[in-house]
């Protein structure tokens, strides 16, 4: 009995012995070919590739250049090309309007009925900076209309004051103050661009190049005023400006630009009559009649100066 005993305790022994040795083998098997299995499948259905969650955001497109806009009108190349701004856009939606009117929604609203007017002229090629609610930064505007070779760029905008009583129309051109900043940009852009409306300043030395930019831009500036009074002379009667709704200031759209260009506020946004102005398909149609007027005037009195 007692060897019967010791037989069955060696018995029971050799069997977990042999238990153990099995579970051993499966575990040295199974266990890397699950965590192999769960690796494989992480990998095939992409999760080990992406987060179950995805945060966008947009990058700042400083460094990468717009696309460009369709050039709308006569095909004729030769014909002079109009760059319309459209104000704001995106997630920049600009001033609001006591009802909850955006500027942005204005702008491109009047952009489009002023590209429609100019086109209608047959006269002049037009494109628009942005055709949706799309966001633009101030240099990308700029970029898009030198990239383009315009002749012109016309930012519309619609004012806001505290005081819900300013109404009126005004016309920007850039300030004698932004004349620096702009030779800086000039200066900053000569790796790609080696021509100052048309001066070359390859070869020059510094202060010769400087002479000519200021030139160029005391050009421009007077170019700019000049149309900025022709759309006063053509509003005239036709919609109401602001006092004083000539005026300078340094606007970081037009500073880049080395072609004429104006920004014009159509109205007060903070203003309700004028808001409702804005938005009336009537008045639309004379602002557009009268910078397509104005525009038309100006660049054929452009054609006939020598540059
Ligand atoms: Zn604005």
């Amino acid at each position: 009995m007692p060897g019967a005993q010791s037989t069955r305790t060696g018995g029971w022994g050799a069997r977990l012995r042999r238990a153990a040795g099995i579970c051993a083998i499966v575990a040295g098997f199974v266990v890397p070919a699950g965590v192999l299995g769960a690796w494989l499948y992480w990998q095939v259905t992409g999760r080990g590739m992406v987060p179950a969650y995805v945060i966008r955001f947009d990058l700042p497109t400083a460094q990468r250049a717009p696309d460009l806009p369709l050039i709308e009108g006569p095909a004729d190349a030769s014909r002079p090309l109009v760059v319309i701004d459209a104000g704001h856009g995106g997630h920049d939606p600009g001033a609001s309007g006591p009802g909850g009117e955006q500027e942005k929604v204005l702008t491109l609203a009047l952009a489009q009925v002023l590209r429609d007017a100019l086109i209608a002229k047959g006269r002049v090629r037009v494109a628009l900076t942005r055709h949706d609610d799309r966001y633009l930064t101030l240099p990308d505007r700029a970029s898009i209309a030198r990239r383009l070779h315009a002749d012109l760029f016309v930012s519309v905008h619609a004012d806001a004051a505290e005081n819900p009583a300013a109404i009126g129309a005004s016309v920007y051109t850039l300030s004698d103050r932004g004349s620096s900043a702009l030779a800086d940009a000039v200066a900053a852009r000569e790796n790609h661009v080696d021509q100052v409306n048309g001066v070359a300043l390859g070869g020059q030395d510094d202060t010769v190049s400087q002479v000519l930019i200021d030139l160029s831009q005391a050009r421009m500036r007077a170019r700019s005023q000049a149309l900025a009074g022709l759309i006063r002379r053509e509003g005239q009667g036709h919609f109401r400006f602001r006092e004083d709704p000539l005026q300078q200031a340094a606007f970081v759209v037009l500073k880049s630009l080395d072609l004429p260009s104006v920004l014009v506020e159509a109205g007060y946004i903070s203003n309700r009559e004028d808001v409702r102005l804005m938005q009336s398909p009537q008045w639309r149609a004379d602002f557009a009649q009268t910078l397509a007027r104005a525009i038309t005037i100006f660049l054929a009195t452009q054609s006939e100066t020598p540059p």
